[in-house]
């Protein structure tokens, strides 16, 4: 129905977990792992037909589905948990800006600076780390920002697990925008970047 849109699964007290696809989502339907739908409905799978009542079954799959989960899933819940880094998380935090010059560029074209070089004792963590063009990368080499003249345009910055799972997301449907957004903190930078429709 609608390609290939991904399911936000939370918790049943709507904490969000992560996206499962269609497939998964049915699974755990039909088992009875979901405690509650919302939001629209993604996708309508045909089942079998039920000898009774000759009707032929049919399973919602809405948006958004509160699961059961056992402890061991929720890692994020202490309070030292930081969503791993990767570049496609990291360019999409800085929404394929170049921290550098300002400008966006296709992901190909992008790359992971360490704003204190690692060679200097820098660390490969978020809050070291941000999207840089290939040519300002190289630009900067093994220089701080300070020793290169070059300033930084946003202060990098480590998602919170709703953060996280944003921008982790492909195309993530109005619903589950909505409510991730909810939960992102309050001084989160995302909140003027989606403003900006700048997703
Ligand atoms: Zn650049």
């Amino acid at each position: 129905m609608n390609g290939h849109r991904q399911i936000l699964r939370t918790d049943p007290s709507g904490q969000p977990i992560g996206w499962v696809e269609y497939p998964e989502a049915a699974r755990l339907l039909v088992l009875g792992e979901v405690c509650y739908a919302s939001g629209s409905i993604l996708y309508r799978l045909r089942g079998g037909i039920n000898a009774r009542s000759g009707r032929q079954s049919r399973l919602d799959v809405h948006a958004i589905l509160a699961t059961r989960i056992d402890d061991t899933h929720r890692s994020w819940l202490y309070r030292s948990y930081v969503p791993p880094l990767s570049n496609a998380a990291l360019f999409r935090r800085d929404a394929r800006i170049c921290l550098y010059c300002g400008r966006r560029f296709p992901q190909t074209l992008l790359s992971r600076d360490h704003v204190r070089p690692l060679s200097r004792g820098g660390e490969d963590s978020w809050t070291n780390s941000v999207t840089a063009c290939k040519r300002c990368n190289n630009r900067k080499a093994g220089r701080t920002p300070e020793e290169a003249g070059m300033a930084l345009l946003a202060v990098p910055f480590a998602p919170t697990h709703a953060e996280y799972i944003y921008l982790k997301g492909k195309r993530i449907v109005a619903d589950q925008m909505d409510f991730l957004r909810a939960r992102f903190p309050r001084e989160s930078p995302l909140h003027a970047r989606l403003a900006g429709g700048h997703a």
